[in-house]
């Protein structure tokens, strides 16, 4: 899980990286709340899931408060790459002598943790990469280890960064090294990490990226997903843990189904064949006839959905109990479509449940035959 911006530097303070202080507003009232609050020059950072806000205009100045509620109100509008701006973070102005780059992430090959760091940063990485290969130097970390003295000492020398920043330098590595091990990060990055014009070392951007899996573990980190999700659907969704995913807006029919791979296929013969589907759910392993319902009910209340097509292979998902769900959920499903395949795990079971429902449901033999019932479904 990617954390925007102002969540990444609530975790540096968190951790008391050195970084200036900061608030965030969702809208022009909240902007305003914040006269008086604000240190001037400020900084104002559109919040999204993105890099390169400060090429595209989402990272402005402001000298005073009515700048601040203007570029404000005018960053709040943007869309960047295609993300609507929801959120601003605003800061105090950091007067810069120098940009680095300060990273730490997984090295899947020598299944380590890798430190990455360069001298030239506030660019992209790989740009860097480019121009100056010599001036990035990335060192393995056994992830059981803490980091120790010499990697710091290693990093900085191998790049040219003067020694007499070795206290703070240390500081700040040693401090995301906590950040990514005790988050469970696949990503802790700093860019820029900056000097300044008093020779200290402060975080001027952080994107961290969480082990999903290990979410169960960071309560409120958990909840900041469900804080910034959007779509009220994936929300309902999340609380059973089912991965609810929004495809198109035009498209009249959900794909219920178990594993990421059934669905893409689903989706990719539904559109061969000229339909267009809306939203899929990924109902993940084993599950139970009273959490079909729920999956049917969550996809259902979306007005434009008229036909639910739902492919199941069962193995440790039994056919039986997604029948059993099915027709427990038929009074929440009103005049929607079903086209049910079933296949795996007692199977023959499931068709005799389904068989008995008194209501239109399209059996389908196999995913092809699925989608041609689908098909014909479509042209009643
Ligand atoms: P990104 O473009 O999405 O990576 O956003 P950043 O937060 O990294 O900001 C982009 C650039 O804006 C930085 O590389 C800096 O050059 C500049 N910038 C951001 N904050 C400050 C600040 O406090 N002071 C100054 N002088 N420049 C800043
Ligand atoms: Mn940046």
């Amino acid at each position: 899980m990617k954390l925007l911006e102002y969540k990444a530097h609530e975790l540096f303070k968190r951790f008391n990286l050195p970084c200036s202080d900061g608030n965030v507003a969702v809208s022009l009232d909240e902007l305003k709340s914040l006269k008086g609050k604000v240190n001037f020059p400020a900084v104002i950072k559109a919040q999204v899931q993105t890099g390169g806000r400060g090429k595209a205009g989402g990272v402005q100045f402001a000298e005073n408060d009515a700048e601040l509620i203007e570029k404000g109100t005018n960053i709040l509008d943007m869309k960047i790459k295609d993300l609507p701006v929801n959120r601003i973070f605003i800061t105090d102005k950091v007067e810069i002598d120098k940009e680095m780059y300060l990273s730490f992430t997984l090295d899947r090959k020598h299944k380590k943790t890798v430190m990455i760091f360069s001298p030239e940063g506030g660019v992209d990485i790989n740009e860097i990469a480019e121009a100056h290969p010599e001036k990035i130097v990335k060192v393995l970390i056994n992830p059981a280890d803490n980091i120790d003295d010499f990697v710091i000492e290693y990093a900085m020398d191998k790049t040219g960064l003067d020694r007499s920043y070795l206290d703070e330098f240390k500081n700040v590595c040693k401090k995301l090294y906590d950040v990514f091990i005790n988050m469970d990060c696949m990503l802790a990055e700093i860019n820029p990490l900056i000097i300044d014009k008093n020779n200290k070392i402060i975080a001027l951007d952080g994107k961290i990226d969480i082990d999903d899996n290990s979410l169960f573990k960071h309560r409120d980190i958990r909840i900041f997903k469900d804080e910034i999700e959007e779509n009220p659907l994936a929300l309902d969704a999340r609380n059973f843990d089912f991965l609810y995913i929004p495809v198109k807006d035009e498209g009249n029919i959900s794909v219920v189904s178990n594993g990421s791979g059934m669905i893409m296929s689903s989706i990719d013969l539904i559109a061969k064949k000229g339909m267009t589907v809306t939203s899929a759910l990924d109902l993940g392993g084993g599950a139970t006839a009273e959490r079909i319902k729920e999956a049917l009910r969550i996809v259902a209340s979306n007005p434009k959905v008229d036909t639910i097509f739902i492919n199941i292979f069962g193995g440790i998902t039994r056919c039986d109990e997604i029948a059993n769900g099915i027709k427990s959920a038929m009074k929440d499903l009103g005049k929607t479509r079903l086209v049910t395949r079933l296949e795996g795990t007692n199977k023959e079971a499931g068709l005799e449940i389904l068989k008995s429902i008194d209501a239109d449901i399209q059996l389908a033999d196999g995913l092809v035959n699925g989608v041609e019932k689908l098909a014909q479904e479509m042209l009643v």
